[in-house]
């Protein structure tokens, strides 16, 4: 009861709404992997985010200060891995949709053939770099400079934290298919790439 009176004394970090149903993104990732990774994964995340920042320095600071101030700080792990994987999955529920895949909008589709020389050549790289992540982490279409990018994040990391701007984001995290299709990674990098990945969100993001 106490411990409740305290936390509830602080602004606490809400859980964003999805941006769709549990089921929208069906058959390609189930009502039952949004319920538990959304609704498990993401809460814990921020209800573990909201415990660690009580009474702290970080309480009243936006999500984003909270990952660049405790990034790279060695007691501050616990804070800055639940701060991004709070940010880093609602950024991920963005860069899906239902009825997403297909070709990204006019300028975004220019930006990405002067950086990879073809639309197919990112999509192919932002596939293998999902792929061949070894571990829990996270493949990111980014700008980095004047420059389109794909990179590869383990854990929490964050293409913010060294300077980068992400556009969108695929989980590889076991937690992100293993539901609906155990080990075949590439199934559900494909299916996501295919069907769901969010472009219209990329290029809001790139601005
Ligand atoms: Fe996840």
């Amino acid at each position: 009861m106490m411990s409740n009176d305290k936390i509830e004394s602080v602004s606490l970090h809400v859980l964003p709404s999805l941006p769709y149903a549990d089921n929208a993104l069906d058959p390609v990732i189930s009502a039952k992997t949004i319920g538990f990774h959304y609704g498990k994964h993401h809460r814990g995340y921020l209800d573990n985010l909201n415990k660690l920042i009580a009474g702290t320095e970080f309480a009243d600071l936006p999500l984003e200060n909270i990952i660049t101030r405790t990034a790279g700080k060695a007691d501050k792990t616990a804070i800055f891995n639940n701060a991004a994987q709070t940010w880093n999955h609602t950024f991920y529920w963005h860069s899906l949709r239902p009825k997403g895949g297909g070709e990204p909008p006019a300028a975004l589709k220019q930006n990405i053939a002067a950086s990879f020389g073809t639309f197919d050549a990112c999509k192919k790289e932002l596939a293998t770099a999902a792929l061949t992540h070894f571990g829990s982490g996270w493949a990111w279409l980014v700008l980095d400079g004047n420059k389109l990018k794909v990179v590869k994040t383990s854990n929490a990391d964050v293409p913010m934290t060294t300077g980068m701007k992400p556009l969108l984001t695929v989980d590889v995290w076991e937690h992100a298919y293993y539901l609906d299709y155990q080990n075949r990674r590439a199934d559900y990098v494909n299916a996501v790439l295919d069907k769901l990945i969010n472009w219209d969100f990329a290029a809001e993001n790139l601005g």
